[in-house]
């Protein structure tokens, strides 16, 4: 059943970075700051929620002034405020690695992932500089990778990775191979470890590989991108779209929550 949400009521946000809290191709946080500002006044500091690792989050949890907890890897682990893991669902890359690169060889599948590539071809790839690139190199649970092969062989690459108790997840530049985890179980680990009462929950994404986050959460804030049309999410009792793309389609969309709850028509579960 829903309802209106109190004025008062507390609320935990679960943010995706690429194309929603950071721009898709410059990674600026600057047009979201409006936003971040009014929830910081409200004693509310976003939980970040992204398909990065534990390093690169910290690095831009330190530019936005920020110390909190995170969700990293698309779900794989929980991470402290500090990047120790606080509970993992992922198995780590290093112990399925290999076997993917076999059945790679054995079935004549056409990819390449982070672990092909120089740092050079990873920074040519995402927009980030060297240093950032190398960041995004030492993964822990998770191969972002580019699929240069024909559909009806995705299909079959996604039989045979789940005789190895892995999947795909498509994300806003590359599809990750990565255990069956999400987003979302860390959104749910978080809530119900590190709540004393039941917040209503906010999520924020832009792509495929947010879709369990937004479908799980009270309020979803869809953030406009070339993918963004795909997500449907039917649980939350709110739905919101942005206009625009990026941190600014962040700003829009955050301002939109707290003008409803301020109002006392935002929509909850
Ligand atoms: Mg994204």
């Amino acid at each position: 059943m829903t309802q209106n949400a109190s004025k008062t009521a507390s609320f935990l946000i679960f943010t995706d970075l690429d194309g929603s809290l950071l721009e898709h191709e410059t990674y600026s946080i600057e047009p979201a700051q409006p936003a971040l500002a009014a929830l910081a006044r409200r004693g509310v500091t976003p939980i970040f929620a992204s398909s990065k690792t534990a390093v690169e989050i910290l690095a831009i949890q330190h530019v936005s002034g920020i110390a909190a907890p995170f969700i990293g890897e698309n779900g794989a682990a929980v991470y402290d405020s500090t990047g120790k893991v606080l509970t993992a669902f992922g198995l780590p890359r290093k112990s399925w690695l290999n076997e993917v690169h076999q059945l790679r060889e054995r079935m004549s599948f056409k990819f390449n992932g982070f672990s092909d590539w120089s740092i050079k071809r990873i920074a040519e790839l995402t927009g980030l500089c060297q240093e950032d690139a190398d960041k995004a190199r030492i993964r822990q649970f998770t191969e972002p990778m580019l699929w240069q092969d024909t559909q009806t062989n995705f299909q079959l690459f996604l039989k045979e990775l789940q005789k190895l108790s892995l999947t795909t997840l498509e994300g806003g530049r590359f599809f990750s191979i990565q255990g069956h985890f999400d987003k979302s179980g860390g959104m749910k680990w978080w809530q119900a470890h590190c709540s004393e009462s039941r917040p209503f929950l906010v999520a924020v994404g832009d792509s495929p590989n947010d879709m369990s986050l937004l479908a799980a959460a009270d309020v979803a804030v869809i953030i406009k991108s070339d993918k963004s049309h795909k997500l449907n999410p039917v649980g939350p009792a709110t739905v919101l779209r942005t206009r625009m793309p990026g941190p600014a389609g962040w700003n829009e969309g955050i301002k939109q929550v707290l003008n409803l709850l301020d109002s006392q028509q935002l929509l909850i579960l």
